[in-house]
Parts: structure tokens; sequence; C-alpha cells
């Protein structure tokens, strides 16, 4: 069977992409630091405990397992967090990427799968963003996955790095057999949080911004269910093994709603009182982000199958009620 190292194996999309992997009849080797991941969420091939700026470790986990491909998910990845510790976002996501591709190359692992993020994009006006949309990033999350794309570029021109890049709206839901799902420790994303007020865990969501240029003024996101995203990296992976070159994807529905939308399904679904507060905007969020996803449909072939909203709340709350990890 061939292995596939999967970086932050342990975390969110990683575990989920694991279970995929597996599923597809490769083997998921989770390369993980455990410093957001989890060892619970490992449960679908080995685990390697390591930092992506340990280059030794690197080449040694290359040596041993000889993986046909790299899925490279570790990264911080909260827009906050990046505003205020800038430092943090380029050390591990851009320096961590760096040695991960020169370990990569030095051991002619040349397929490499890459986890980006619409917020390299920015804010651009009201428009549904496509592949080919200019990449202006407004928080420092967004501009380091900017830089890891240019690097990515850069050493296919050089080396033969053959790369897929899935720029990743928001997602959301877990894994509907309940093996995996979301958990992290602080949380700091909408559902999982919306789900802990609901529940009593937290006193109240706070929504960032009521005064953003859009019908109810909450900013506009477009989810994504993370099995869907996961399955669109599997088929990027065979995309790479077939040889058909270095592509960009956007992943998402093309359908974008607001933070009170999103508390409103949330109500539904759970039939309880999502408790809120209205509170002042987050630095560095975008007012709407919503893809363009036509490419990944027409060219990957890729069928989101449980992307509704209502979906994602239904499987992030069934989880939310069973599920949780502990190190
Ligand atoms: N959001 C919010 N309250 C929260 C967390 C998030 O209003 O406690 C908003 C946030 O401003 C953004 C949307 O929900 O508009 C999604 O945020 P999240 O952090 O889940 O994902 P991001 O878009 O930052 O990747």
């Amino acid at each position: 069977m061939s292995n596939v190292l999967v970086t932050g194996g342990a975390g969110y999309i990683g575990s989920h992409a694991c279970k995929a992997l597996g599923l597809a009849g490769f083997t998921p080797v989770t390369f993980d630091n455990l410093v957001t991941g989890w060892r619970d969420a490992v449960k679908f091939g080995p685990f390697e405990r390591g930092d992506l700026m340990d280059r030794s470790r690197l080449d040694e986990v290359f040596a041993e397992y000889k993986p046909v491909a790299v899925m490279h998910f570790a990264a911080l990845s909260q827009v906050g967090e990046s505003m205020s510790k800038p430092g943090i976002y380029w050390q591990n996501n851009v320096l961590g990427s760096l040695n991960l591709i020169e370990a990569a190359v030095a051991a002619h692992c040349t397929n490499f799968v890459f986890s980006s993020t619409c917020a390299t994009y920015g804010d651009h006006d009201n428009v549904v963003l496509d592949e080919d949309s200019a990449q202006l990033p407004i928080n420092a999350y967004g501009a380091s996955k900017r830089a890891i794309e240019d690097m990515l570029r850069d050493f296919e021109a050089a080396h033969g790095l053959r790369h897929v890049i899935f720029r990743y709206f928001n997602v959301a839901g877990a894994d509907p057999d309940g093996e995996v799902g979301e958990y992290h420790q602080p949380e700091t994303h909408l559902i999982p949080l919306m789900l802990d007020a609901i529940d009593g865990k937290r006193d109240a969501l706070t929504i960032f911004g009521t005064d953003y240029d859009t019908p109810d003024g909450t900013c506009i996101r477009d989810y994504v269910h993370v099995c869907d995203l996961v399955n669109a990296h599997v088929l990027g992976l065979k995309w790479l093994v077939d040889d058909r070159g270095s592509r960009v994807f956007n992943l998402g529905t093309g359908t974008g709603f607001s933070v009170r939308e999103v508390v409103d399904h949330s109500q539904s679904v759970t039939n309880r009182q999502v408790p809120i507060k209205e509170g002042a905007r987050r630095a560095g969020d975008c007012t709407k982000l919503v893809s363009g996803s036509s490419r990944a449909m027409s060219e990957l072939g890729w069928q989101p199958e449980r992307s509704t909203l209502q979906q994602m709340i239904t499987d992030a709350w069934r989880w939310h009620q069973t599920g949780h990890y502990s190190r």
C-alpha cells in the first residue's frame, strides 16, 4: 500500500483526511507535534510525533515510510491570533513549511497537496472569488499561506515539486460515524462556539461586528463540510499521481451565509436558543468570502454531498454531544 505523509494528521481536518485516505486504499502516516492536535484523533495509520522545525526528524520519517505524497495540514490557523502574534505564523507556517518542502524534495517525494485558504484573497467587495482572483490577504494567517503557495511554485520550477493547492473556505461538520470531529482548545470557530453556547458551556456567542456592509450587518462566509473537503484532497492526490500537473482549486459551495443566518440554522437544528451578545469587529476579518468552486467540480470531478448548512450543523451537533479527545 502507498504511504502518504499527513502533517497535522492529529488535527481537525487532517484526521478526517486520514480516514478518507484509508478508505481510498492509502496508508496515512500522521506527523504532528500535538501542540494543537490530539493523539486520540490518530486512528487510521501510524503516528510519528515531530515538529516541522526539526529537519532531521522529518528526514527520518521520509526515509522510514517513503511516502508517495505529502498532505500538508499542520499550521496555525486563527485569523485573530495571527493579527496579535504574526511572528508565530511566519515561524510555524512559513519556516515549518519550508523545512517540510526541502525534506520532501531531498527524499524525492514530489507530490504535494497543500492546505491553503480563502484568507489569501483578502477583502474583495461582494464578488465571488475564483482561483484567479487577486491574492491580497489582510491578515497574517492569509499572508503566511500565500507565501507558502509562492514557495511551492518556486520549488516546482527548480525541483519538479508537483502540487495541488486547495484554498478552503469555512470548514464545518464532523465525521458522520463519530470517529473524529472538531475539537480545539481553546475553541475560536463560529459553529463549535455556538454549540457551546447552546448547551451552556459558555454564557453566550459574541457576534463579531454587526455593522458590515451586508444585508444583516454580519460577516458572510461559505461553509463546506469537512468530509466533502477531504474527499477533494483524495481526488487531488490521485490527480498528482496521474501526473496531471500542478493546480489550484477553491473548496467551498458558492453559497454564503451570514453569522446571523448560521445562528438561525443552529437554533432550528438543535431546537434550542443561542444566547447572543453583539460585539465589536474582530481584527483581520473580511466582510464576505464566497467561493467560485466550479473548477474543482469540473476538473477534479468533486461533488459536495454533505455541505448544506443544516447537515453540517447536524453532524457538528452530534459530535459536540458525544465526542472529545484528551492528550
Ligand atoms: N465569528 C463570530 N463570533 C465568534 C467566532 C466567529 O461572530 O465567536 C464570526 C467571524 O467574525 C467570522 C465568522 O464568524 O465572520 C467565521 O469565523 P471563524 O473564526 O469560524 O472562521 P474564519 O472565517 O475566521 O476562518
